[in-house]
């Protein structure tokens, strides 16, 4: 017998006997199971795979502050890194990996969830692999850099009985939970326009975000998604149409493989209209919806926070808090408690996002309006 297969078959004794004891079995949309974790009043252990400035910046201070999971391990190309971390966050060796030995997570109980925070283009391998060693997997954004590798994400999850979040970590976030209310609710009527913009002066120029067979684009793929995401979730709706323009590059040299600044349009069922801008060349953050008896609107929008707020009607006051802690411990909450996880944050969102981020490079590169009701 193979290597992979008995791993697997050892893999498939041990939930049986793991559901068997303890765990309760619900249903999701497609009728599969989901198994809940044993709680005992556990923590979820995560694994961060890359340990690059999202993971050390952010994700490790925030799992300092976590109820639901714990920094149990890590994933990594480079050893100084391991060595560093397994020192400052007290992980033992048998929880670290490289991307080679990765898949040996598998047999580690230590680790419930895989999160993926490596180049775009790699999201679909680790994701992949992950599902296949049994965890459930958070993924950042945007998921991949085509639909068809969503597609395969999403996939692999699904058969091996695992959840899949991205790492949408505003739909945990207050201010963002506010404005998601007042246009959904209709606060101030119906929304008539939006204007949802995120851009950032990039710093250097041989990073994978520059790299288009690494980041699937520019910062349309890297923030833009964010401004799409923010009319969508302001209006609860799905856009029909799509316009969009590439602005002429200022520093063609330095965008030889990437767009500089991007602007698109959307049309929702409702009749509102969004204009939005992304770019890696001046910064904007900003996220306005103008109704027809008031308006709102965030700014900044979409960053770490603390996030802004006002209204027609005066500010938005709402708690800050940190995005990524109140993210993963949402994400975890429900694996705990054995629930699906809501259809916002998870790979079927982040699947319809990277189909609207390809839309808008067609739009752009066609100069036609893309229906995107089909
Ligand atoms: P970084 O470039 O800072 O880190 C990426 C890490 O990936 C590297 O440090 C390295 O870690 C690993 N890696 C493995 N192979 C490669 C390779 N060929 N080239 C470069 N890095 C490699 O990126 P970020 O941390 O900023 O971004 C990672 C992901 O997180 C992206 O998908 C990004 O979009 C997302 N992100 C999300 C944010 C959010 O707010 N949700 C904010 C920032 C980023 P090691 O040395 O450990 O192997």
């Amino acid at each position: 017998m193979s290597n992979s297969l008995i791993q697997s078959r050892r893999r498939f004794l041990m939930n049986v006997g793991a559901s068997a004891i303890t765990l309760p079995v619900l249903t999701d949309a497609f009728g599969n199971s989901i198994q809940s974790e044993p709680r005992q009043g556990r923590k979820l252990g995560i694994a961060l795979v890359g340990l690059g400035s999202y993971s050390k910046n952010q994700l490790a201070p925030a799992l300092q502050q976590t109820q639901n999971c714990r920094l149990a391990g890590v994933v990594t190309g480079t050893p100084s890194k391991a060595e560093e971390w397994m020192q400052k966050y007290n992980i033992p060796k048998a929880n670290v990996y490289d991307y080679k030995t990765f898949d040996r997570i598998a047999d580690n109980k230590d680790i419930d969830v895989v999160y993926v925070v490596l180049p775009n283009s790699m999201h679909e391998e680790f994701v992949v692999r992950a599902a296949q060693a049994g965890k459930h997997v958070i993924c950042e954004k945007p998921m991949a850099i085509t639909p068809k590798a969503c597609q395969n994400m999403i996939e692999a999850c699904k058969k091996a009985n695992k959840q899949l979040a991205i790492g949408y970590r505003l739909h945990y976030e207050p201010f963002t939970k506010e404005v998601m209310r007042l246009g959904q609710e209709k606060v101030f009527g119906p929304i008539k326009f939006i204007e949802s913009s995120d851009g950032f002066r990039i710093g250097d120029p041989t990073q994978w975000r520059m790299k288009k067979d690494m980041a699937g684009g520019g910062p349309l793929m890297d923030v833009g998604i964010y401004a799409v995401q923010g009319s969508r979730y302001v209006t609860g709706e799905e856009p029909i149409s799509v316009t969009a323009q590439f602005s002429p590059k200022t520093e063609p040299q330095k965008f030889k493989d990437v767009e500089e600044t991007l602007f698109w349009q959307f049309e929702f069922p409702s009749g509102a209209v969004s204009n939005s801008t992304t770019s890696y060349t001046a910064g904007i953050e900003r996220l306005y919806a103008a109704c027809q008896n008031g308006w709102f609107e965030l700014s900044p929008a979409f960053g770490y926070g603390p996030l802004k707020g006002r209204t027609s009607k005066g500010p938005i006051e709402q708690p800050v808090v940190n995005h990524q802690a109140m993210h993963m411990d949402g994400v975890c909450k429900d694996l705990l408690d054995g629930k699906k996880l809501p259809d916002h944050i998870t790979g079927e969102e982040g699947l319809r996002d990277v189909r609207l981020l390809q839309a808008i490079y067609r739009a752009a590169e066609t100069g036609r309006k893309i229906d995107l009701k089909a």
